[in-house]
């Protein structure tokens, strides 16, 4: 049975651990650097990733993961958790800075600018069953970071539908994955759509 850990400094982990409870998934809330032993996959959730790294640090919580994410450990970063990813924000906040991407925080606007918006993301084929095939995922953005550039070593999963043009460009990349690690701009927790949650297990578990 996988046992993942999900950061609970801050933001909405709650809703990672009852989706992946659902799952049948064992969970860990990850406070301290201690209880990243034994874990299978890591996820890192939204909120306000600012408050999520400057606790990192304080916690001591920074150099282990990201020498595990270095080592090839399963970690997935939603939103706020891309942003901890990702290897440039173009702003001074404390980073894992282990994928190949830089993202722009914040970049549909603000809260109230928040949306959702039907997302075709191919590699949730592999895990969809019956219904699900087929059906665009529910992309949730709030407050959300996206892939400005893409770099050698990272891969898109997901593009925003070419109706939602930031800045005039369409097809903005807004999930990335590069080996075992993936960041999504947008919440699957909060949708009740367990796809994506099952698609990072069967990455982690590959
Ligand atoms: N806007 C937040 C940030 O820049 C991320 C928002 C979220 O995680 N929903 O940290």
């Amino acid at each position: 049975m996988t046992r993942c850990g999900v950061l609970a400094l801050q933001g909405a982990f709650i809703e990672h651990v009852q989706l992946l409870s659902a799952l049948g998934v064992d969970t860990v809330q990850v406070r301290r650097p201690d209880q990243l032993s034994g874990l299978d996959a890591l996820i890192i959730p939204g909120g306000e990733s600012t408050s999520v790294g400057k606790l990192a640090v304080a916690y001591g919580l920074v150099e282990p993961i990201r020498r595990m994410a270095q080592e090839g450990f399963p970690i997935w970063g939603t939103c706020a958790g891309m942003i901890l990813l990702a290897r440039d924000v173009g702003f001074g906040q404390p980073l894992l800075g282990v994928m190949d991407i830089v993202v722009r925080r914040n970049a549909f606007g603000r809260q109230v600018d928040s949306f959702e918006v039907g997302l075709d993301i191919p590699v949730l084929r592999t895990v969809s069953t019956g219904a699900e095939c087929g059906r665009p995922f529910p992309g949730l953005f709030i407050r959300a970071p996206l892939v400005e550039r893409l770099g050698p070593a990272a891969e898109a999963l997901a593009r925003l539908p070419d109706d939602v043009r930031i800045a005039g460009q369409a097809g903005a990349v807004v999930a990335a994955r590069q080996g075992k690690l993936v960041a999504t701009a947008f919440h699957p927790e909060l949708t009740g759509d367990s796809r994506f949650h099952r698609y990072f297990l069967a990455v982690a578990g590959s």
